[in-house]
């Protein structure tokens, strides 16, 4: 008996894995807000991130850059997944620093917005992935602290971090923490990746774990350690996804398929109050 339970049990796990190695099959596609940039005055997104979502079974719906927290509320009712995307440095004010000399070029209209996006969305339980930029962003929403610049910050460290290579191009090795929940996901220990950062996580946030690091002991990779549907990476793994490597897709699968979870619950409770609306009516006659 206990044999057939542990058999069951790993072939649900296989299941489960099988489940994150494969584009999202479902009928309706999940929504995925893709935050965006504003260079030149255009809300504008890399196609990388789109392609991403586009690969892994979703359907991008770009959320432009403003301050206007209603109409950001707005558009994450409609959406199923909140995709965060990379950019230039934080103001260390969020996380009650003053500027180092080394920080890099802050803005503060993004600053504003993605924090707003992060806050609305996970009083939604919306399932969010952050990419560097957005990976450290979640970590300073929830509390957390940054190294405002690894060089000059983290003197112990041997690896370059700020590639000159393109982002298809891995060129440092991650090691994902055994047991979490991104390593699972990616389904083996270590992973060359790219890496475009001067900026990374230092005081984990309340309620986070680090899931991968670096050789040279830079964090490069957050997840909620209460179940909470929030994962961050510090490199850029939508390169490879689109660029056709199906190990850095899985990311993006994994995103898919809880954004799926997140839309089908929605439409249950949708379901749930139509039905609760059709009996108030009828009690009113
Ligand atoms: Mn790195």
């Amino acid at each position: 008996m206990k044999k057939l339970i542990l058999i069951a049990v790993a072939v649900m796990n296989a299941l489960l894995l099988m489940g994150q190695n494969a584009p999202l099959q479902s009928d309706v596609r999940p929504l995925i807000g893709v935050s965006c940039s504003h260079p030149g005055n255009n809300s504008s997104t890399r196609m990388t991130y789109t392609n991403s979502v586009i690969k892994a079974g979703g359907t991008p719906v770009l959320i432009p850059v403003t301050t206007d927290s209603v109409v950001l509320k707005d558009i994450l009712d409609r959406v199923d997944g909140l995709l965060l995307i990379g950019g230039g440095d934080i103001h260390p004010s969020y996380y009650g620093e003053e500027a180092v000399p080394e920080l890099g070029e802050v803005d503060s209209l993004r600053d504003v917005y993605d924090i707003a996006l992060i806050q609305m969305a996970h009083d939604m339980k919306m399932p969010m992935f952050g990419v560097c930029r957005g990976e450290q962003l979640i970590n300073v929403a929830f509390g957390g602290t940054l190294y405002q610049d690894i060089p000059s910050q983290h003197p112990d460290t041997t690896i370059r971090h700020r590639q000159k290579e393109p982002g298809i191009e891995a060129t440092h090795c991650v090691g994902f923490v055994e047991g979490s929940i991104l390593g699972d996901v990616i389904g083996q220990k270590e992973l060359m990746t790219n890496s475009f950062h001067h900026q990374a996580v230092k005081d984990i946030a309340p309620g986070f774990r680090i899931s991968a690091w670096s050789l040279d002991s830079i964090p490069e990779a957050i997840e909620s350690a209460e179940g909470k549907p929030i994962w961050g990476v510090q490199f850029h793994p939508e390169y490879q996804t689109d660029n056709g490597d199906e190990v850095s897709a899985r990311f993006f699968y994994f995103f898919l398929e809880e954004a799926n979870k997140y839309r089908l619950q929605k439409v249950r409770k949708q379901v749930i109050n139509k039905f609760q609306g059709i009996g108030r009516k009828v009690q009113l006659k």
